[in-house]
């Protein structure tokens, strides 16, 4: 005949059976105890497994993630498990681990907590054994010893050689709020987003380069998204996974460029998101940048990118004229370089639109002129441009017209922009709109706009005006023959 059951036994075997029922109670009491976000990433993914003389085994998705609940949360754990199993219970983990024989399915590892002195003592937290050398630093080739993290920036690309304009203004300021006060700004992660060649990694460099210089002894790193998943990759290849996990987690500045590159790729997705959160949580700075805001992102899992909506997305804009003359000029002045005035806004007008093409513009008629011995002149910038961008976007704009139709009338842009109905600029100002609509794929309306804020109706009689008079006069014919030259289209 069996011994009757104690109470204890029955107690053990009823929750034995419930060990999901005891982790959920368990949950409840960690939900108030910790914010939304935390319960959400710390505590939603883990699984409890059994429930065995007395130990609870919960599963977690990575070593890393046993890591971070031991250190954040050993403490509020043992007293959710002490409340629900009483005082003598234990917390063992299992681990998901990569299994690196190419075998698809995972195994896991049993790692208990020293729950006794965990419950008791918070502050001691489990050492696990992940390596006892030193981290390896993926930056640095095996062999080749290196104590300090390099950044990785370029010099040049500093907040000095950054012109500022309409065009970054928020994303410049913001970067420079982050620069002054790593992870202490609510602009954390900071996100510069834009079309490429607007600024986008030379911003980036910039806080970093800024913030290394206000906090000389803060870790800063910058890499791009490209670089920084060729060496998890690696890491994966050569079993350091950690290392490379704890590389990234001591760095106080972090500066990932180009972030769209992640898209699709989950599980660089999945080591960063932990990355992230390390950092993030540590009041260590993040910034990114992409060619897309958070909301056109795609590829990229719903968790990271909620993620990027915490600091403050800040996007740069095509610069205006002014900022690109001032780009021109800066970088001239940076190389000791003195160029005609009229050649610097010749190519400011011709690109408008990539700040990447407007400086190599610049870079090959300097070249040009040099290999050729040729004076820089405005003939020679046309000849280059034309063979420069031709096959882009090359469109001669409304602006430029305006601007070789006042030079040659001597007036300013200004009065043919204004509505003034003074002769010589009605004249002017009616030559502007018939080269606007013979040489460029603007609307009527929208050359009337740019010309004085005219409608599409005096367009038109602009452009039947300068046609009669061209039948007619034949001085008039040479002026506006003479000015399409100077306009020199395609
Ligand atoms: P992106 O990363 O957005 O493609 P980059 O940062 O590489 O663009 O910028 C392209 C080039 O334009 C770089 O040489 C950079 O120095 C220059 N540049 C961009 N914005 C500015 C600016 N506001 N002032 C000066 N140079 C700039
Ligand atoms: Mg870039």
């Amino acid at each position: 005949m069996k011994a009757p059951k104690t109470n204890q036994q029955f107690n053990e075997n009823q929750n034995e059976k419930n060990f999901e029922k005891v982790w959920e109670s368990c949950l409840k009491i960690i939900k108030d105890n910790v914010n939304s976000q935390s319960f959400k990433t710390w505590f939603e993914p883990i699984k409890p497994i059994k429930l065995h003389n007395n130990i609870l085994t919960i599963q977690v998705p990575s070593q890393f993630f046993y890591e971070w609940i031991e250190e954040h949360y050993v403490t509020l754990l043992g007293k959710a498990l002490k409340t629900e199993l009483g005082q003598e219970c234990r917390l063992e983990y299992s681990i998901i681990m990569e299994n690196n024989n190419n075998s698809a399915k995972p195994y896991t590892v049993k790692i208990p907590t020293n729950s006794k002195k965990a419950l008791v003592n918070p502050s001691i937290s489990m050492p696990l054994d992940i390596s006892s050398n030193a981290i390896r630093n993926p930056f640095v080739i095996p062999g080749l010893k290196k104590v300090n993290v390099e950044s990785q920036l370029n010099p040049s690309y500093s907040f000095d050689n950054f012109i500022e304009g309409d065009c970054n203004r928020l994303a410049r300021s913001a970067g420079f709020a982050v620069a002054n006060k790593p992870g202490g700004t609510s602009f954390n992660p900071l996100l510069i987003y834009g079309s490429v060649g607007l600024g986008k990694s030379h911003l980036a460099q910039a806080i970093g380069i800024q913030a290394k210089n206000n906090f000389p002894n803060k870790t800063v790193l910058y890499v791009s998204a490209d670089r920084f998943m060729t060496q998890y990759i690696d890491s994966v290849r050569n079993n350091d996974q950690n290392d490379f996990i704890h590389f990234y987690q001591m760095i106080d500045v972090l500066i990932i460029d180009d972030i769209q590159f992640f898209s699709g790729k989950e599980k660089t997705q999945d080591v960063f998101f932990h990355i992230f959160n390390h950092l993030h949580q540590s009041g260590k700075q993040i910034i990114l940048t992409s060619d897309k805001p958070p909301v056109e992102m795609i590829g990229i899992e719903p968790r990271l990118l909620s993620r990027f909506k915490w600091g403050l997305a800040a996007d740069l804009q095509a610069p205006d004229l002014e900022t690109r003359i001032a780009i021109l000029e800066k970088k001239l002045y940076v190389d000791g370089i003195e160029v005609p005035k009229e050649v610097i806004e010749y190519l400011a007008y011709s690109i408008t639109n990539n700040i990447r093409e407007l400086e190599g513009a610049l870079t090959s008629l300097l070249a040009q002129s040099t290999l050729n011995k040729k004076a820089i002149t405005l003939e020679l910038a046309k000849s280059m441009i034309d063979k420069f961008v031709k096959n882009t976007t090359r469109e001669v704009s409304i602006d430029y017209i305006q601007k070789v139709v006042s030079d040659y009338f001597d007036l300013s842009i200004e009065l043919i922009k204004s509505k003034t109905r003074k002769r010589e600029v009605v004249q002017a100002r009616q030559i502007a709109m018939y080269f606007s609509k013979n040489l460029t794929k603007s609307s009527l309306a929208s050359i009337g706009m740019q010309c004085g804020g005219k409608d599409h109706a005096t367009v038109l009689h602009a452009c039947r005006t300068v046609n009669n008079l061209m039948d007619t006069d034949k001085k008039f014919r040479s002026y506006i023959e003479e000015l399409e030259k100077k306009i020199n289209v395609m």
